[in-house]
Protein backbone atom coordinates (compact mmCIF):
# COMPACT_ATOMS: atom_id res chain seq x y z
CA UNK A 1 0.00 0.00 0.00
CA UNK A 2 1.52 3.68 -0.97
CA UNK A 3 1.11 6.03 1.98
CA UNK A 4 0.86 10.03 1.32
CA UNK A 5 3.22 11.42 3.87
CA UNK A 6 3.48 15.14 4.32
CA UNK A 7 7.03 16.24 6.20
CA UNK A 8 7.09 19.78 7.51
CA UNK A 9 10.50 21.22 8.67
CA UNK A 10 10.28 23.16 12.23
CA UNK A 11 13.52 23.64 13.97
CA UNK A 12 16.52 21.16 14.27
CA UNK A 13 15.29 17.60 15.00
CA UNK A 14 11.32 18.96 15.08
CA UNK A 15 9.39 17.96 12.30
CA UNK A 16 6.02 17.27 11.65
CA UNK A 17 4.62 13.82 9.63
CA UNK A 18 1.84 14.18 8.39
CA UNK A 19 -0.40 11.08 7.43
CA UNK A 20 -3.76 10.06 5.71
CA UNK A 21 -5.28 9.71 9.41
CA UNK A 22 -2.95 11.11 12.01
CA UNK A 23 -0.03 13.47 13.34
CA UNK A 24 3.51 12.35 14.09
CA UNK A 25 5.57 15.19 15.94
CA UNK A 26 9.19 14.76 16.58
CA UNK A 27 11.55 16.66 19.19
CA UNK A 28 9.32 19.63 19.68
CA UNK A 29 11.83 21.44 21.51
CA UNK A 30 12.22 23.61 24.54
CA UNK A 31 10.01 26.71 23.16
CA UNK A 32 12.50 29.71 24.01
CA UNK A 33 14.39 28.25 20.70
CA UNK A 34 11.18 28.31 18.80
CA UNK A 35 10.24 31.42 16.97
CA UNK A 36 6.28 32.38 16.69
CA UNK A 37 6.31 31.56 13.22
CA UNK A 38 7.38 27.93 14.12
CA UNK A 39 5.19 27.41 16.88
CA UNK A 40 2.24 28.58 14.89
CA UNK A 41 2.86 25.76 12.07
CA UNK A 42 3.56 23.37 14.73
CA UNK A 43 -0.18 24.65 16.32
CA UNK A 44 -1.82 24.66 12.77
CA UNK A 45 -0.61 21.09 11.46
CA UNK A 46 -2.11 19.49 14.62
CA UNK A 47 -4.74 21.36 15.25
CA UNK A 48 -7.81 18.65 15.50
CA UNK A 49 -5.67 15.77 14.41
CA UNK A 50 -4.78 12.59 16.58
CA UNK A 51 -1.58 13.58 17.25
CA UNK A 52 1.53 11.26 18.91
CA UNK A 53 4.42 13.32 20.23
CA UNK A 54 7.54 11.57 20.32
CA UNK A 55 10.71 13.05 22.15
CA UNK A 56 13.93 11.27 22.20
CA UNK A 57 15.48 12.35 24.95
CA UNK A 58 15.55 15.47 27.69
CA UNK A 59 18.54 17.64 25.88
CA UNK A 60 16.74 21.02 25.63
CA UNK A 61 17.31 21.22 21.43
CA UNK A 62 14.86 18.03 21.62
CA UNK A 63 12.74 18.49 24.45
CA UNK A 64 9.90 20.53 26.40
CA UNK A 65 8.02 20.11 29.36
CA UNK A 66 5.01 22.74 28.64
CA UNK A 67 3.15 21.16 25.70
CA UNK A 68 0.01 22.59 27.01
CA UNK A 69 1.32 25.94 24.92
CA UNK A 70 0.90 23.57 21.52
CA UNK A 71 -2.94 24.74 22.33
CA UNK A 72 -3.88 20.99 21.34
CA UNK A 73 -6.30 19.01 23.76
CA UNK A 74 -4.63 16.33 25.71
CA UNK A 75 -7.60 13.57 25.38
CA UNK A 76 -6.13 14.08 21.09
CA UNK A 77 -2.81 13.90 21.79
CA UNK A 78 -0.40 10.74 23.07
CA UNK A 79 2.71 10.91 23.95
CA UNK A 80 5.97 8.62 23.60
CA UNK A 81 8.97 9.68 25.50
CA UNK A 82 12.42 7.88 26.28
CA UNK A 83 12.24 6.49 29.56
CA UNK A 84 14.53 9.10 31.16
CA UNK A 85 12.37 11.64 30.67
CA UNK A 86 9.92 10.18 33.17
CA UNK A 87 11.97 12.09 36.18
CA UNK A 88 11.29 15.60 34.65
CA UNK A 89 7.32 14.70 33.96
CA UNK A 90 4.58 16.12 36.95
CA UNK A 91 1.81 14.41 37.22
CA UNK A 92 -1.11 15.94 34.83
CA UNK A 93 -4.27 14.62 34.43
CA UNK A 94 -5.75 13.31 31.27
CA UNK A 95 -2.42 12.86 29.96
CA UNK A 96 -1.66 9.93 28.33
CA UNK A 97 2.26 9.44 28.13
CA UNK A 98 4.02 5.78 27.38
CA UNK A 99 7.84 5.54 28.20
CA UNK A 100 10.02 3.70 26.22
CA UNK A 101 12.83 2.02 27.26
CA UNK A 102 15.88 1.10 25.07
CA UNK A 103 15.12 -2.20 23.66
CA UNK A 104 12.00 -2.43 24.57
CA UNK A 105 8.92 -2.41 21.99
CA UNK A 106 5.32 -0.88 22.69
CA UNK A 107 2.16 -1.36 20.81
CA UNK A 108 -0.21 1.45 20.34
CA UNK A 109 -3.24 1.62 19.06
CA UNK A 110 -1.94 0.59 16.06
CA UNK A 111 1.57 0.99 15.79
CA UNK A 112 4.37 -0.21 16.83
CA UNK A 113 7.15 1.44 18.31
CA UNK A 114 10.62 0.26 18.96
CA UNK A 115 13.16 1.74 20.79
CA UNK A 116 17.05 1.54 19.87
CA UNK A 117 19.63 2.92 22.66
CA UNK A 118 21.06 6.12 21.97
CA UNK A 119 24.99 6.54 22.33
CA UNK A 120 23.83 10.22 23.43
CA UNK A 121 21.02 10.65 25.73
CA UNK A 122 17.70 8.38 25.17
CA UNK A 123 16.09 6.28 22.07
CA UNK A 124 16.13 6.45 18.83
CA UNK A 125 12.77 5.59 17.61
CA UNK A 126 11.51 2.84 14.73
CA UNK A 127 7.78 2.99 14.12
CA UNK A 128 5.56 0.73 12.36
CA UNK A 129 2.42 2.22 11.04
CA UNK A 130 0.38 1.07 8.32
CA UNK A 131 3.21 -1.82 7.10
CA UNK A 132 5.38 1.46 6.50
CA UNK A 133 8.56 1.55 8.66
CA UNK A 134 9.99 5.28 9.58
CA UNK A 135 13.24 5.59 11.62
CA UNK A 136 13.45 8.68 13.71
CA UNK A 137 17.06 8.63 15.18
CA UNK A 138 16.84 11.46 17.82
CA UNK A 139 20.60 12.18 19.01
CA UNK A 140 21.91 8.92 17.91
CA UNK A 141 24.66 9.16 15.49
CA UNK A 142 28.65 8.85 14.44
CA UNK A 143 29.06 11.70 17.28
CA UNK A 144 33.47 11.15 16.06
CA UNK A 145 34.53 14.37 17.63
CA UNK A 146 38.15 15.27 17.73
CA UNK A 147 38.77 15.70 21.57
CA UNK A 148 36.69 12.36 22.59
CA UNK A 149 38.80 9.97 24.58
CA UNK A 150 39.25 6.67 23.37
CA UNK A 151 36.67 5.23 25.89
CA UNK A 152 34.20 7.49 25.02
CA UNK A 153 35.04 6.94 21.25
CA UNK A 154 34.74 3.33 21.72
CA UNK A 155 31.34 3.31 23.45
CA UNK A 156 29.96 5.66 20.23
CA UNK A 157 31.30 3.83 17.68
CA UNK A 158 29.86 0.54 19.38
CA UNK A 159 26.33 1.61 19.72
CA UNK A 160 26.45 3.20 16.31
CA UNK A 161 27.88 0.05 14.43
CA UNK A 162 24.88 -2.03 16.11
CA UNK A 163 22.20 -0.41 15.47
CA UNK A 164 23.14 0.51 11.95
CA UNK A 165 23.74 -3.45 11.62
CA UNK A 166 19.73 -3.88 13.47
CA UNK A 167 18.39 -1.18 10.78
CA UNK A 168 20.04 -3.65 7.62
CA UNK A 169 17.67 -5.98 8.20
CA UNK A 170 14.71 -3.37 7.53
CA UNK A 171 13.21 -2.29 4.74
CA UNK A 172 13.07 2.04 6.44
CA UNK A 173 10.85 3.63 3.96
CA UNK A 174 11.61 6.89 5.75
CA UNK A 175 14.65 7.67 8.11
CA UNK A 176 15.39 11.38 10.11
CA UNK A 177 18.94 10.77 11.26
CA UNK A 178 21.25 13.90 12.67
CA UNK A 179 23.91 15.34 9.41
CA UNK A 180 25.32 18.13 12.26
CA UNK A 181 27.87 20.08 10.04
CA UNK A 182 30.46 20.29 13.09
CA UNK A 183 31.91 16.94 12.56
CA UNK A 184 33.82 16.40 9.44
CA UNK A 185 31.74 12.96 8.60
CA UNK A 186 28.35 14.50 8.98
CA UNK A 187 27.64 13.03 12.38
CA UNK A 188 27.27 9.66 10.56
CA UNK A 189 24.72 10.84 8.09
CA UNK A 190 26.57 9.30 4.88
CA UNK A 191 27.41 6.17 6.35
CA UNK A 192 24.04 5.76 7.46
CA UNK A 193 22.65 6.55 3.74
CA UNK A 194 24.51 4.47 2.43
CA UNK A 195 24.04 1.04 4.61
CA UNK A 196 20.91 1.69 5.79
CA UNK A 197 19.18 2.40 2.29
CA UNK A 198 16.59 4.46 3.61
CA UNK A 199 13.69 4.98 0.89
CA UNK A 200 13.37 8.60 2.07
CA UNK A 201 15.80 10.42 3.98
CA UNK A 202 15.93 13.66 6.49
CA UNK A 203 19.08 15.12 7.28
CA UNK A 204 18.81 16.63 11.03
CA UNK A 205 20.68 18.58 13.66
CA UNK A 206 21.09 21.73 12.05
CA UNK A 207 20.56 24.63 14.67
CA UNK A 208 17.77 26.27 12.80
CA UNK A 209 20.72 27.04 9.83
CA UNK A 210 19.36 24.17 6.97
CA UNK A 211 21.14 26.28 5.04
CA UNK A 212 24.35 23.99 6.07
CA UNK A 213 22.54 21.02 3.81
CA UNK A 214 23.33 22.81 0.81
CA UNK A 215 27.11 22.11 1.09
CA UNK A 216 25.46 18.68 3.34
CA UNK A 217 24.34 17.78 -0.28
CA UNK A 218 27.40 17.88 -2.74
CA UNK A 219 28.29 14.89 -0.80
CA UNK A 220 25.20 13.18 -1.97
CA UNK A 221 25.35 10.66 -5.63
CA UNK A 222 21.69 11.97 -5.86
CA UNK A 223 19.26 14.80 -4.02
CA UNK A 224 16.10 13.25 -5.35
CA UNK A 225 15.40 11.35 -1.80
CA UNK A 226 16.49 13.67 0.56
CA UNK A 227 14.84 16.62 2.12
CA UNK A 228 16.43 19.47 1.86
CA UNK A 229 14.38 22.30 3.53
CA UNK A 230 15.72 26.19 3.67
CA UNK A 231 13.09 27.59 5.61
CA UNK A 232 10.72 27.16 8.92
CA UNK A 233 7.32 25.30 7.88
CA UNK A 234 8.95 24.28 4.80
CA UNK A 235 6.87 20.70 3.36
CA UNK A 236 7.94 17.53 1.73
CA UNK A 237 5.10 15.43 0.13
CA UNK A 238 6.21 12.22 -0.66
CA UNK A 239 4.18 8.95 -1.28
CA UNK A 240 6.10 5.80 0.97
ZN1 LIG B 1 20.75 17.32 20.04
Amino acid sequence: MIIKVTVNYIFHNCFVLTLPDRVLLFDYPSSNMLGREAKQKVKSLIEGKKTYLFSSHSHGDHFELDFAQLGQPRFNTKFIFAREIESYLKPQSGQAVYLIDADDTLQLDDMEIHAFSSNDLGVAFLINYAGTTIYFGGDLANWDWEENSPQEAEFIKDIWEQTLQQLQAYRIDLAFSNADARLKNWSGALEFIARVRPQWFVPMHTFGKPQVLKRFSRNLQSVDRVFLYEEVGDEWEIDI
